[in-house]
């Protein structure tokens, strides 16, 4: 089995000055450019600095408006033949979407996220629209991933909770697969789970978890970076997406107004760790030392759907079994839902 993973890697500050340098030493001289909406006024004459000062040339450039997979191919036929790599600089959408013109046109991609909110920024998949329907594509692993912790420090502070929140599903997830296999005999790579646990306990273990503090940043960015590996090693969303993952997309669907992905995902991991009993400890710890807690307290999900989307959860994926699989789980996972002290503080 052969493993396609990053191999050009810069999680520091500054990062950005240097993307030029990064490009040419990897032998790029006709570079395609996609920006996030409003992302090419913020940092076009830092890169348009950096690409010159290499040699790099910009030979197309255009802004991603939408996450539709037909306008996404159109880009690609318009690419010009002598482009050797195409460079995603922005959001979550920029970078989907990017993926998907690299994945078409056969080219490699660097992802420069501009923030980061989910662990989406290396794995395999693109979130796209196909025939109007939000759907998971199979795309490309970024050849590079280059993130300025500077840059991310800058960005609004709830896309960073919303990273944090993604990492603590690493270990609701980890455990909901392993009792997949206990259960149902379904197949653990223990690679791909150490590898995730390995992240998700990175980021648990560090100390100064100050939103201001850029090594702290790189933390959260490498960890989210490893989650997205563990799932190219997996061949599966398995060792990063467990049943708080299900809830989460139950409440994109049942929700008048989702919230961030990676912040439904938080607070559903804590729900789910009281049912799952082993894991709750640790991510008590993790919601009230990182600053979710109070962030989601300010910020709160909607309790009446997040209710509805519990119950709606088991049947989001067919054929994944998950803590909600067990009998009696529904009802105790309601019943935190009312009378835990947190819990409580983060729904409305
Ligand atoms: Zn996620």
């Amino acid at each position: 089995m052969e493993i396609l993973v990053p191999t050009l890697l810069r999680i520091k500050p500054d990062a950005l000055q240097k993307l030029g340098k990064y490009l040419h030493q990897e032998g790029f001289k006709n570079v395609a450019l996609f920006w996030g909406e409003g992302v090419e006024a913020m940092f076009s004459n830092t890169i348009t600095i950096s690409l010159a000062a290499a040699s790099v040339n910009v030979a197309h450039s255009e802004t991603v408006f939408t996450n539709d997979i037909e306008d996404a191919f159109k880009s690609g036929k318009n690419l010009p033949y002598k482009v050797d790599a195409v460079v995603a600089i922005g959001g979550g959408k920029a970078i989907d979407y990017t993926k998907y013109v690299a994945f078409v046109t056969q080219r490699p991609l660097i992802a420069v996220p501009t923030l980061i909110s989910n662990d989406a920024f290396a794995s395999p998949g693109s979130s796209l629209t196909v025939d109007g329907k939000r759907k998971t594509v199979k795309t490309i692993v970024p050849h590079g991933v280059i993130l300025d912790t500077a840059v991310i420090r800058s960005a609004p502070k709830h896309f960073l909770y919303s990273g944090i929140g993604d990492l603590f599903a690493k270990t609701t997830a980890v455990f909901d697969w392993k009792l997949a296999f206990k259960k149902q005999g379904e197949p653990v790579n223990d690679f791909a789970a150490t590898v995730a646990t390995n992240a998700a306990d990175t980021f648990t273990y560090y100390n100064h978890k100050d939103m201001d503090d850029l090594e702290y940043i790189g933390i959260i960015a490498s960890s989210l970076l490893m989650t997205g590996i563990s799932m190219i090693i997996a061949g599966g969303s398995r060792p990063a997406s467990g049943s708080e993952h299900l809830i989460s997309h139950a409440y994109d669907s049942v929700a008048a107004k989702p919230s961030l992905h990676g912040l439904q995902v938080g607070v559903a991991s804590y729900a789910i760790s009281a049912i799952q009993k082993e894991t709750h400890a640790r991510l008590r710890c993790d919601v009230l030392e990182s600053g979710f807690f109070d962030f989601m307290k300010e910020n709160p999900l909607n309790k009446a759907d997040f209710l509805k989307a519990v119950l709606l959860a088991p049947q989001i994926k067919e054929n994944y079994f998950t803590i909600l699989s067990e009998r009696g789980s529904m009802e105790a996972l309601e019943r935190f839902i009312e009378d835990d002290d947190l819990m409580k503080q983060m729904l409305a």
